[in-house]
């Protein structure tokens, strides 16, 4: 990086942190995924965050599962989160799950009890709620409160044996009933439930609630700054409270706003619905804002990584335009995509003048951006496909296409010129017939004669085919997560559109995962789904943002 950018204010923390000589060790964050759903594209935000001022400050980043809630936590997850993280190009320096700590937490829950700080309380959620008070109105003490210690320890003890049913016993911290933050008004921390958790087994029925769990993991892994999103603002004092108390390392929390993205959703509950409800074809379908979605799509991890440090970091939530994330798409895969020519709307063009039966080799580039590239032969002969919309039958005035009488060149190739179409009964157009310019060859063109546009095609004697998915916006409004109403209203459902294309003969073996330019069309990826035999494609993103036009 050679321009210098200013500091956020995170940036600004850590860097007045280090020079007090705080963080001798230097600085240590974490991502701490809850393994619920697939990551998506705020959590790369929280990711580049996180990993990256570890980077940045030559520090450590660890990545912890926050899988406290056995109901809703999956090896599924877990796996994909890590696979997410990979491919956006990042390295965990150490990997914990929150449930490694269950006897610790377990014990700093006893250790509470024995200061007194913590009693069980056998009020069911309605009535611990009832007495929670309001904003402008104290709380009012559990009639369970004043518990001895002897008493406490005995039945947290028979809690974790199994001896009670869900919801029959809670253990809360004892702090103030009339503190102005009901967060901390004799929080719950331990709840029974008795699940089967995917790591710890049904070695537990006894579970540490969110704010018991998050700041004493923290402080196990000794993180520096522990980064999480707005709405936990509140939770800072308990967070700070229980690391008072417990006398263990300072992990220090701070806050950052959410990011959301236009005509999308961003959170996992929703996610997951659109999934079960089959609205999308997977957690990977290429219309999800998930990071495996993108990379399906034929997202490039530094596009995503450039998104994100584009938007920043900020304390206000705001929605931010999907046309950035795909700006930052195509700037990537401009330089680096390989060209080819596909149609996607085909219509059969005759060279009245060419040979029957020759073939011939023309040269084209990979990438004209890419010097490095190299160029390939792509066959032409008689018989082409050309793109349906290039011809006019009456074009207007500045069409620098085809249409009666009208010349253009075809890309690579040579320039025609529009003599006659065939029609059907129905007045479409079936064959488009053209003569072209021998000496107009590209690369050794001596014809002298200049025309406007060019056009893509694709030889039809050697042509493959492509089923290929053309995407529009999930959604038909900006912000679907605040209109009234259930959120699945709006999708929108000309989302996904499918046709049968023609591709130049060496696409036919691409790879699943390629990302190529079609020339004129955008940039098209190989789905995980296709074979040797039936090229499956994905459109990335368009060359422009054609979108904001309609
Ligand atoms: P969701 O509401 O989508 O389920 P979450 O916050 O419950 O998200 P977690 O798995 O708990 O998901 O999130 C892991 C980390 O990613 C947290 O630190 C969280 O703050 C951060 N994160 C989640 N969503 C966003 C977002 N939209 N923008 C920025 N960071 C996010
Ligand atoms: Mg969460």
């Amino acid at each position: 990086m050679t321009e210098e950018k200013s500091l956020n204010f995170l940036e600004e923390i850590i860097e007045a942190d280090l020079a007090a000589g705080k963080y001798p060790d230097g600085i240590h964050t974490r991502f701490p995924p809850e393994p619920n759903g697939y990551l998506h594209i705020g959590h790369a935000s929280s990711i580049c965050l996180n990993f990256g001022l570890a980077k940045k400050y030559q520090g450590k980043c660890n990545l912890r599962f926050d899988d406290t809630n056995p109901s809703t936590e999956e090896v599924e997850y877990v796996e994909s989160i890590q696979r997410d993280i990979e491919w956006l190009g990042f390295k965990w320096d150490a990997r914990y799950f929150t449930s490694d700590y269950f006897e610790t937490l377990y014990q700093y829950a006893v250790q509470l009890i024995k200061a007194g700080l913590a009693f069980v309380d056998d009020s069911t959620a309605e009535e611990i709620a009832a007495t929670k008070g309001g904003i402008n109105e104290p709380g009012r003490n559990s009639t369970f409160r004043e518990r001895s210690v002897a008493e406490n320890l005995q039945l947290f003890e028979e809690m974790r044996a199994g001896k009670y049913a869900d919801g029959e016993k809670v253990l809360r911290a004892k702090i103030d009933m009339a503190h102005p933050n009901l967060l901390l008004r004799d929080p719950v921390i331990y709840r029974i439930k008795h699940a089967h958790h995917h790591r710890t087994g049904d070695a537990w029925c006894l579970y540490p609630m969110y704010d018991f769990a998050h700041g004493q993991s923290d402080s196990l892994e000794q993180i520096t700054h522990s980064i999480c999103t707005l709405e936990f603002i509140h939770h800072r004092p308990l967070y700070d409270w229980f690391i008072q108390q417990l006398g263990i390392f300072p992990s220090h929390q701070y806050e950052f706003a959410r990011r959301n993205l236009s005509y999308t959703v961003m959170s996992k509950r929703k996610l997951l619905q659109l999934v079960n409800e089959q609205h999308v074809a997977g957690w990977d379908d290429p219309r999800m804002p998930t990071i495996s979605g993108m990379r399906r799509r034929g997202y490039p991890p530094q596009a995503i990584v450039q998104f994100c440090e584009t938007i920043g970091i900020g304390k206000r939530e705001n929605l931010i335009d999907i046309g950035l994330l795909e700006f930052c798409v195509r700037e990537q895969l401009n330089k680096t995509a390989q060209r080819a020519m596909m149609v996607l709307d085909p219509v059969k063009l005759i060279i009245t003048n060419y040979p029957e039966g020759k073939t011939e080799l023309l040269e084209a580039d990979n990438n004209p951006e890419d010097p490095t590239a190299g160029t390939r032969q792509i066959p032409f002969s008689r018989q082409l496909w050309i793109e349906r919309e290039d011809y006019m039958d009456s074009p207007p005035k500045k069409f620098f296409r085809l249409g009666p009488g009208l010349m253009v060149r075809l890309k690579s190739a040579y320039i025609i010129r529009c003599e006659d179409v065939v029609k059907d009964a129905s007045g479409a157009i079936v064959e488009i017939h053209c003569s072209y310019i021998p000496e107009s060859r590209s690369g050794s063109d001596t014809s002298d004669i200049h025309v406007k546009g060019t056009i893509h095609w694709v030889d039809a004697a050697t042509a493959g085919t492509a089923t290929v998915r053309l995407y529009d916006r999930l959604f038909q409004v900006e912000n679907p997560a605040v209109e009234e109403g259930d959120f699945k209203a709006y999708l929108n459902p000309q989302s996904l559109q499918t046709v049968t294309a023609f591709i130049e003969p060496f696409l036919a073996t691409a790879q699943i995962g390629t990302t190529f330019q079609a020339l004129r069309k955008g940039y098209f990826s190989v789905d995980k789904e296709s074979t040797a035999g039936h090229l499956l494609l994905n459109k990335t993103v368009g060359l422009k943002d054609t979108w904001a036009k309609k």
